[in-house]
């Protein structure tokens, strides 16, 4: 046709197509649950903006999600009659990645296709999976709102380019037409596609359809007849009782929310009733995204208002430093047409984020307390992960602050590894008979904090030192004065008072060294001037000849290292 165009891919879409095609083909199965929950994605759209405009449902109010074949044409088709997309929103949801983070990850590619492919999944799969299996995919659709003359039919090898063109689409929705690639005609099967589909997408809440089979019984052998029957539960995961759901499910559902292609640490699902009624399902993941320190990166949580969808990234359900947290949150109290706006004044929205952050909380205890070591472990990967941002709690969350000041983890002169492992809990139980306080030591490196000159004297005294080297940790430690009753404080701050450690003998060898060394001190603080406050004789040192410390009320000079490179 004569408005057909040929648009090229974004340079990124053409790497991760070919990473998608070689990478995952013996996942290859996973295209059917990617394409399956763009539907559902896509019906959830169009049930939320129907809210406040119930004309775009055209009198089809019953979304559903068709897959159906074709042996002749060796063709797959998915439709739905969801939200649709408009010629612009397909060149740019089709041909583009909007994700932040997308430069960085390509930069990771190794080559090595079994590390790329468990990059991929921390990336997302998505649309482009299709092309495992197809070599060209067809997609025709008409938004939801536009004309039957209004709808798109785009259309792609998966290579460099695609085309699009106007043309009459008689419903709304999507569908999507893979074209298989030679070898893959054993997904032309009823019974294929319908395992396929239940093994990952039963959790999908909108029926999906397929025709049913018949046995014909002159042809002895199955038929396709033209009636169509569901094939999955089509109920809203979260509102089914536990007991119902297998792990697989919790686990294929939490694909389908988070958009994350591996597993998930750990969940919890729980229906809360009271003084605000409403059901939660929060997943852990088991890998930090590559956004996860982009500010304007949408939180994980959906809000579904009694099974109704109603946003993305309703970030006031959680706090900010719970922003890796995944899953649904659905309320009975909330009004259908809740805006943002409400959400941020609302006293429901309170009461959920306080129940869903406890539930966090409580699932992140769980592991870091168990004695079983897999759940151990689990609590390692996630503070290696996350641990950094859950830092950010200490200075965000004063109501949880003691929870958790528990679940952080350390390295420390005790274990001298780089590994986190140290609870302050077990600093504690370690302190030296007559130590009052717990000690640590800020730098900008493990080295450098390992290295310190500040810790000679704790070495030597066989007294534990926190080595805090991350870059939240001077921060969060304005926050968090005290652990258990006893005071935190820095090595490298004023007169080190290693109170009752130092015992009478060394007390006396000390004043008589000051006395003796009392001209000298003069002499350099003259020299010195206003450059520095003051000139003590240290007995912190053992090996270095002399160090720089800040007074007990000042900034350490690493924090002020840190300010100035903010541009403070
Ligand atoms: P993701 O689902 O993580 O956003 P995908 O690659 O799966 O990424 O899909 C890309 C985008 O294409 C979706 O965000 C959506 O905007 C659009 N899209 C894909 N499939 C459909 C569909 N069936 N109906 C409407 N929009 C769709
Ligand atoms: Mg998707």
């Amino acid at each position: 046709a004569d408005n057909k165009e040929t648009l090229g891919f974004q340079a990124e879409v053409k790497q991760l197509l070919q990473l998608m095609i070689h990478s995952l083909y013996s996942n290859k199965e996973i295209f059917l649950r990617e394409l399956v929950s763009n539907a559902s994605d896509a019906a959830d759209k169009l049930r939320f903006e129907a809210i406040n405009n119930d004309a775009l449902y055209c009198d089809d109010h019953e979304l559903a999600i068709t897959v159906s074949f074709d042996k002749a044409a060796r063709t797959i088709t998915i439709a739905d009659n969801g939200i649709g997309m408009s010629r612009d929103e397909v060149i740019s949801h089709l041909g583009t990645i909007a994700k932040s983070g997308t430069k960085e990850f390509f930069g990771k590619l190794s080559g090595d296709q079994q590390k790329d492919a468990a990059l991929v999944g921390q990336f997302g799969v998505g649309f482009y999976s299709g092309f495992i299996v197809a070599d060209r995919i067809t997609v025709e659709t008409r938004r939801a709102g536009l004309a039957a003359n209004e709808a798109v039919r785009w259309e792609s090898a998966g290579e460099g380019d695609y085309s699009i063109e106007p043309i009459e689409k008689a419903t709304r929705g999507t569908s999507i037409i893979l074209h298989l690639r030679e070898g893959e005609d054993e997904l032309l099967s009823t019974w294929k596609l319908k395992s396929i589909i239940t093994k990952y997408s039963d959790h999908i809440s909108l029926p999906i359809r397929m025709a049913k089979e018949d046995w014909d019984d002159e042809k002895k052998e199955n038929v396709v007849s033209d009636e169509l029957e569901t094939i999955n539960q089509a109920s809203a995961l979260w509102a089914r009782s536990k007991s119902d759901i297998t792990p697989e499910q919790y686990e294929e559902f939490y694909k389908h929310v988070s958009h994350d292609f591996g597993a998930p640490l750990t969940y919890t699902h729980n229906r809360v009733e009271g003084r605000s009624e409403y059901t939660q399902l929060l997943y852990i993941p088991a890998k930090a995204p590559f956004d996860l320190w982009d500010r304007n990166k949408r939180g994980g949580i959906k809000l579904y208002v009694k099974r109704v969808f109603i946003m993305d990234d309703a970030e006031q359900l959680m706090p900010t430093y719970l922003r890796f947290v995944k899953g649904v949150i659905d309320s009975a109290d909330l009004p259908l047409n809740v805006s943002r706006e409400i959400l941020q004044e609302s006293r429901d929205v309170k009461a959920i984020r306080e129940g869903s952050t406890k539930r966090v909380l409580g699932m992140l205890e769980e592991l870091a307390n168990a004695e079983e070591q897999d759940k151990k472990d689990k609590y390692t990967t996630f503070w290696n992960e996350f641990g950094q941002v859950l830092k950010e709690g200490i200075g965000e969350d004063f109501a949880n602050k003691e929870r958790l000041a528990r679940l952080l983890r350390f390295s420390s002169t005790h274990t001298d590894s780089t590994e986190q492992t140290v609870a302050l809990a077990d600093y504690v139980s370690r302190m030296k008979e007559g130590q009052a306080k717990i000690y640590y030591v800020t730098a900008d490196s493990f080295t450098a904090a390992k290295n310190s000159p500040h810790l000679e004297i704790f070495r030597k005294k066989g007294v534990e030192v926190l080595l805090l080297t991350d870059r939240v940790d001077e921060w969060m430690l304005s926050f968090l004065n005290d652990f258990d009753g006893k005071e935190l404080v820095s090595v490298a701050k004023g007169g080190l008072d290693l109170g009752t450690l130092e015992d009478e003998a060394e007390k006396k060898e000390h004043e008589e060294t000051e006395a003796q060394y009392k001209d000298l001190v003069t002499k350099m603080k003259d020299a010195l001037g206003d450059k520095a406050k003051d000139v003590r004789v240290t007995f912190r040192l053992t090996d270095s000849p002399a160090c720089l410390v800040a007074d007990e009320n000042e900034l350490s000079g690493n924090l002020l290292r840190m300010l100035k490179a903010a541009g403070q």
